[in-house]
């Protein structure tokens, strides 16, 4: 199994080179030369079966011979144990043919843990029969530092730092990236928003000696490993609600693509998906492009939804892909157009688009008034981004086909926004109630790039 660049221009790495590399040289992400499909008798005999053992056999095809099946399992196993939930992705029924899938109990209360939790254990096992080590750091508008800080810690083969803007991100994740004390995981709280951050993470990665010196390597959410992590709870869902004889559609809400990308794997893949139903905030830059008007950058604009305030979605590169139909030279010319603010896609390729993906916006009025008014439907307690997903769903769905919403985070971790719009007060599970006990650990330090790598330098020495 090779893996390919979307622009076409770099080398072809096998799964594990693709996972440590990241960012392809090129530029592109990497994707699967060829994605392998499953028969209708494969995918109905994962009915029944264990999160793991779905997994396992979701994913195995895509690894190649990087891993034993031994090796996998183990690995598998060790992701999904700190779930505090039997059935890691268990669904819940809204409505009559409505369900709402909930990612959130893994251990930072949040869809990013399925493949955090993942991603952390197989750079450990590549990296330990290397020899090697690496040190990731990322940046976070809250979500994917949390999940990254939680996966890692305790790891012996990386060391972690997480940039994360001082003061804007919730208490609850603050607390998830400073409580942890594993010396190899590092808060760094950076005098700045997270733009500054995403600027201060780019240019070290561009900072060749530095790079090269630390072994720098990174987890964000264009790690196709990350990606093929989330393409499991598709079939693990489906299968419950009678696929492959059934076709159902997907609810996802959506900020870097990712997400929904894993959902378009597994309907390539052989699983009866009908629509994939694209829900954004307020910013829209994606239903804009999926309703005709072309690719065009906005100005962010904070929402109660933040892990969905994006205006240029890095995933979303995949899709175009194969949107035209694996064109690495059109996709380049696209991203080279994005420099300078957009690009429209071409009348074939939005015609691909829209054969896979529909799309729907879900204002910051309408995103409390779904999580009173599912409150009251249901009983069900939303976080304003699964919230968008019920709301687009509602709108959208086909009341003869099952539709499955994403809930992408436990409303713990949203507590003000899910407070001011329910008056009810979502509190931590009961395995986390500690969380505001415990002492934290978090350098303050000045969005200043020297400043950042010394600081690097001197924790690695340590
Ligand atoms: C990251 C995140 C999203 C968006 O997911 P993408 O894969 O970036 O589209 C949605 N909801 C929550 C809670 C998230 O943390």
């Amino acid at each position: 199994m090779k893996y390919i660049s979307t622009r076409g221009q770099a080398p072809e790495l096998t799964f594990e080179e693709a996972m440590l590399t990241g960012l392809a040289r090129d530029g592109g992400l990497y994707v699967p030369a060829e994605i392998p499909t499953m028969s209708k008798d494969e995918i109905a005999a994962l009915a029944g079966l264990s999160y793991e053992e779905v997994a396992f056999r979701v994913m195995r095809p895509f690894i190649g011979d990087c891993f034993s099946d031994d090796e996998f399992r183990a690995i598998i196993g060790r992701a999904y144990e700190s779930f505090g939930h039997a059935a890691r992705a268990p669904m819940v029924q809204l409505a009559p043919n409505h369900f709402l899938m909930e990612l959130f109990h893994g251990p930072t209360l949040a869809f990013k843990d399925f493949a955090m939790q993942l991603i952390g254990q197989l750079f450990e096992t590549a990296l330990k029969r290397r020899g090697d080590s690496v040190t990731i750091v990322g940046a976070t508008s809250g979500d994917t530092g949390s999940a990254a800080i939680q996966a890692f810690g305790g790891l012996e083969a990386v060391n972690v730092f997480i940039l994360y803007p001082h003061g804007r991100v919730s208490e609850v994740q603050r607390r998830q990236m400073t409580t942890p004390s594993d010396a190899n995981v590092h808060a760094l709280a950076v005098d700045g928003d997270f733009d500054d951050c995403q600027a201060a993470l780019k240019d070290m990665f561009n900072d060749f000696d530095f790079r090269d010196e630390v072994k720098l390597a990174g987890v964000n959410s264009i790690n196709f490993a990350r990606v093929l992590a989330q393409v499991v709870y598709y079939f693990f869902s489906a299968v419950s609600l009678g696929a492959p004889e059934r076709k159902l559609s997907f609810t996802v809400p959506t900020g870097n693509f990712g997400d929904i990308f894993a959902g378009f794997i597994a309907k390539q893949m052989g699983l009866p998906i009908d629509k994939l139903v694209v829900a954004t905030n307020q910013n829209d830059i994606l239903h804009r492009c999926l309703s005709g008007q072309g690719y065009h950058k906005g100005d962010t604009i904070p929402s109660i939804s933040p892990s969905m305030d994006i205006q240029v979605s890095s995933n979303f590169e995949r899709a175009l892909f194969y949107a035209y139909n694996q064109d690495g030279a059109a996709v380049a010319q696209l991203m080279e157009e994005l420099k300078s603010g957009g690009f429209e896609v071409s009348q074939g390729a939005m015609q691909a688009l829209q054969e896979h993906y529909v799309s729907g916006r879900c204002s910051e009025e309408e995103t409390s008034a779904t999580i009173a008014s599912e409150y009251k439907a249901s009983g069900e307690l939303l976080c304003p981004h699964s919230a968008i997903g019920v709301k687009v769903a509602n709108e959208l769905r086909d009341p003869a086909v099952p539709m499955v919403t994403l809930a992408t985070a436990h409303p713990a971790k949203f507590p003000a926004a899910v407070e001011a719009a329910s008056d009810v007060h979502p509190p931590l599970p009961p395995r986390m109630a500690d969380l505001y006990d415990k002492p934290e650990r978090v350098t303050r330090i000045a969005n200043d790039l020297a400043a950042l790598e010394s600081h690097i330098r001197e924790q690695i020495a340590n």
